[in-house]
Formats: C-alpha cells, structure tokens, sequence
C-alpha cells in the first residue's frame, strides 16, 4: 500500500512517501524548512512529491547523500524549481558521474540520474539565513553528512540514526567508521534528531547514544563467541536468529550477517 501523508513539526514541514506492508515497506520523508529542501526523495514517489515541492517556492536543496533514496528527485526538483542542490564534494562527484544501484534497491526506490550539484560553500546557512554546521558520518555511505542546526539544536541525521537497535546491516556499512561518526555527532549540542526515514525524534541525543551502545555491546558479544571458534553464520543464528525474508530477496546484501561480521572487527 503505497503512503503520503504530511505533517509539520514546529516550522518544519515534511511530506511522508513510500509503501508499507510486507517485507518491503519503505518509507521517507522529505522535508522543507522555510525555502530549504533537505534530499529530494526516491524518484518513484514522485508524482506524490511534485505537489508537495510546487507548494512553495524551493530557494535551496541540500543533499546528505547520493543514495538513491535521498537524491532520486534531484534532476526533477532542478528542472521544476531551477534551483541546484549542494551537496558535499564527495557527493557532486558520485551524482556527476552516475552510480550503480542494486536491484533491490532499485525496486524499491525507483532509478537516480546524473546531476550536477554544487559543493557546501565553507559557511553553509539555510535560506532564511540560519547558520547550518556540515558533520562528515562516513558508515552508511563514504560521502554521508548530517546537517546540524545549532541554533536550534536539531540534526538533520541523514541515514545515521535509522533507528536505536541495529538488526542488519548493508555489505557496504561498516559498523566501526559508524561508531566513529556517532562518536563524532555526540560531541555536538543538540536535542532532537530529523530523521529522512524515522521521522522528528525529540531526546535523539540519547537516541544515538543508544545506537552506539547497543552496536558496543552487541560487538562484545560477537567478539566472546568469536573467540570460542563459533562462525560469523553460527553466531548470526545465537544472537539474531534466522535471517529476515529481507535479506534473501536482497541476495544477503543486506542482512544479519552483515552485521555480525562488521561487528567482530570493531576494536573495544
Ligand atoms: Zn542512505
């Protein structure tokens, strides 16, 4: 059942796209903050995004990262609105010269053309002249960034949080360069997670510190298995149980293995 709903936090607005039900339910929100847009959701909900972006006049679009999720509308957005979105270097580079997406992924999300970006300017501020600190959070994807809204003490989280207890993981993530962007974020002032799947998470501070946590703890225990000669598969098993209809139809890609695996190399 495909959704879009919208709904407002405080200035912030924000229209929900995707589909729920089943093993494939995949949601994201775009958002605008007064003339802002922060990504540009997957290129398949777009009839669904196309109003929600003609609502109001776009000044600015700030991209997190190339995943298809996040900057699938880009090309659409630029040509309805003419505005090019910024996006860190590492990024403009990726979206520049296209990237190859898994077909899972693709299927869920729909395809993300070539496009020219502009990079960050070093002092990045919103369109209405709110000053806006980029955070590099490598982990998820190489060119990852949160924007950080200091003089409210918001974190637009790109794909860091997600969520407090990690199950799966995606053959690329790698859970120590996460823990270290976690690590990174937590050092920052702020109250309340904007995240482009979960949603407006107030007390995400401690969120994220749950995140790291958990990651923590479920590494001692992989690591103690590890070293009683248990495999990556057996301690999947003893610790997360069967693998989720999910990672079969992603072909393991992303998966509980994954995990465990990314976790017995992060250093305690
Ligand atoms: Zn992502």
């Amino acid at each position: 059942m495909s959704i879009h709903e919208t709904f407002t936090y405080q200035d912030l607005e924000a229209i929900r796209v995707g589909r729920v039900g089943g093993a494939m339910t995949a949601s994201f929100i775009l958002y605008r903050l007064g003339g802002t847009l922060i990504d540009c959701a997957p290129s398949n909900q777009w009839k669904y995004v196309r109003p929600f972006v003609k609502q109001k006049q776009v000044e600015q679009v700030l991209i997190t990262h190339h995943h298809e999720d996040h900057s699938g509308n880009a090309a659409n957005i630029k040509r309805m609105t003419g505005i090019t979105p910024l996006a860190p270097a590492t990024t403009c580079d990726i979206l520049k010269r296209g990237f190859k997406i898994p077909p899972w992924q693709k299927m869920m999300w729909g395809k993300s053309g070539k496009l020219s970006c502009d990079p960050l300017p070093d002092q990045l501020q919103l369109a209405n002249g709110e000053a806006v600190t980029p955070i590099f959070t490598p982990g998820h994807a190489k060119d990852m960034h949160c924007y950080l809204l200091p003089e409210r003490g918001w974190l637009f989280s790109a794909d860091l949080y997600l969520a407090s207890y990690l199950k799966m993981l995606r053959s690329d993530e790698n859970a120590q360069v996460l823990v270290d962007s976690i690590n990174q974020v937590l050092q920052q002032d702020f109250e309340v997670i904007v995240c482009l799947h979960r949603g407006v998470v107030e007390g995400g501070k401690q969120r994220l510190t749950d995140k790291r946590d958990y990651i923590l703890e479920f590494a001692g225990k992989v690591q103690a298995l590890h070293r009683e000669g248990m495999s990556d598969r057996q301690i999947t098993h003893r610790l997360l149980g069967k693998e989720s209809p999910v990672s079969v139809l992603t072909g393991y890609n992303f998966s509980k293995i994954n995990l465990v695996s990314s976790c017995k190399r992060i250093s305690l």
